[in-house]
């Protein structure tokens, strides 16, 4: 059994899905049905069947009556049992307005269908090169984005409270052997930043650092039982590869995801720009994060050196067949004083393709209108919201310290005036859950309807 085997069951050949009401419900589920040598995966729920971005118990239909059976004796609060061969079905009729090729057709029928796309589909719709396709295509991606997320942007805000790291990837601006200067916040310099962001109405802060083990369990464990305590806020958390156990407790913590880029899911590549890891524990390191009950994100870099294309579509496969819920993809750039600083950095449009390919095959997940992105071109994030994307990160650190956080130079540090205008140019609407009458005293001018 090959490693990805262990985590994606592509043998499950008629899904079903188990929902269940809460994540602790969830877990105990998936706990008694591995128990039962119940062949199983978790899945972000898929469109119709529960909320954007919970998860979902997938298993094969032969066991349906055994589930029901285990959840019922079990007391479990699930919301339902179904057949994925009722999936939503999507109307596509205005694609087929534009000038497209046959095989074009063809795929839009998979997708209206709601019948996956094999790579070579994939590649096909990531080698277009007419205007009519390309639009055609991010059309497509718009049209699944309204209906599985909306027009509401999800606004996260990111603190780099460490630049330390122990690992040396070549692509890297913040790379153990990357002479910058190196800075950790405290707890409460954290939590400062913190409670600016739940003043403004933040309802997820994102806690990033490079591998840095100065920050011990206990210690990650402290700063996220604060933020719970004082603010209630959703956590994600980006700090690099931890142990199986410590994915656990931050798991029992409340960390609601965890954000752990494969970069690339291609093994040849892989190796060549991550001289410290190892595939096979990355691809473990995404197991333990799911099974830990805690939402994955993954993603990836466009352009790497030496990236094919055949690889690019392999990178969007394995996020959709390894159920992650929130996709990162954004250009590679290259960053000053790594040994990737003169390669050429990534395109604009094949990573919007990109962008619009992976809303099309993994549909009801949070796409991120990445910083890479916003930093490649003055209008990378709006483009990329009208290419399917729906979140934008917020550069949250402190000012003095943010400029020493560059794994990529020329970083654009997003802040909220930049997340307005780019939601405003891309025709979305910015969430109702922050604290405007507070965000109008600071001084933005926000127009009321852009709120929704
Ligand atoms: S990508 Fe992450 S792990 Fe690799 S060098 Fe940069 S901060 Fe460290």
């Amino acid at each position: 059994m090959s490693l990805l085997d262990k985590f994606v069951h592509t043998n499950i050949s008629q899904p079903y899905i188990l929902v269940c009401s809460s994540k602790a419900q969830m877990l105990f589920s998936k706990e008694l049905l591995d128990k039962e040598s119940i062949l199983n995966e978790l899945i972000p729920t898929p469109k119709g069947f529960g909320g954007v971005c919970t998860t979902a118990i997938k298993f094969d239909k032969k066991f349906e009556k055994k589930v029901e059976d285990i959840v019922k004796e079990n007391r479990i609060s699930y919301q339902g049992i179904y057949s994925l061969e009722h999936k939503y079905k999507y109307d596509l009729t205005e694609i087929y307005e534009f000038k497209i090729s046959d095989r074009f057709r063809k795929i839009v029928k998979k997708v209206e269908a709601n019948i996956e796309l094999q790579k070579e589909e994939v590649k096909f719709l990531l080698g277009i090169n007419n205007k009519s396709e390309y639009k055609a295509l991010i059309k497509m991606a718009d049209i699944i984005r309204k209906e599985c997320v909306g027009d509401r942007i999800e606004l996260r805000a990111a603190i780099e409270f460490s630049n330390y790291c122990g690992k040396n990837c070549n692509y890297c601006g913040v790379r153990r052997d990357n002479s910058t200067h190196r800075y950790r916040m405290s707890e409460e310099e954290i939590l400062q930043e913190v409670d600016k962001l739940y003043k403004i109405g933040i309802k997820t802060v994102i806690l990033q650092s490079g591998e840095d083990p100065y920050y011990t369990t206990d210690m990650i464990l402290s700063i996220v039982k604060e933020i719970k305590d004082r603010y209630k806020m959703g956590i994600t958390l980006s700090i690099g590869e931890r142990k199986e156990e410590e994915y656990k407790l931050f798991s029992e913590a409340g960390v609601n995801n965890y954000l752990l880029k494969i970069e690339t899911a291609n093994e040849r590549l892989f190796n060549k720009i991550h001289p410290d890891d190892s595939y096979d524990d990355r691809v473990s390191h995404h197991g333990f994060i799911k099974n830990a009950g805690i939402r994955l994100g993954s993603g990836g870099m466009i352009g790497l050196p030496s990236q094919t294309m055949d690889e690019i579509s392999e990178d969007i496969i394995f996020q959709r067949d390894f159920g992650v819920h929130m996709i990162g993809f954004g250009p590679f750039l290259p960053a000053k004083g790594t040994p990737y600083a003169e390669e050429k950095k990534g395109d604009l449009d094949l990573t919007l393709k990109v962008v619009a390919i992976t809303r099309i095959i993994c549909q009801h997940v949070f796409l991120p209108a990445t910083t890479a992105i916003a930093s490649l071109h003055p209008d990378g994030q709006t483009l990329a919201l009208k290419a399917g994307a729906n979140t934008i990160m917020l550069i949250s650190t402190p000012q003095h310290l943010r400029e020493n956080y560059q794994i990529y130079s020329k970083k654009n540090m997003v802040d909220l005036s930049f997340a307005i205008k780019s939601t405003e140019e891309a025709g979305r609407k910015l969430p109702k859950y922050l604290n405007y009458e507070y965000i109008k005293q600071l001084g933005y001018r926000i127009d009321d309807k852009l709120i929704n």
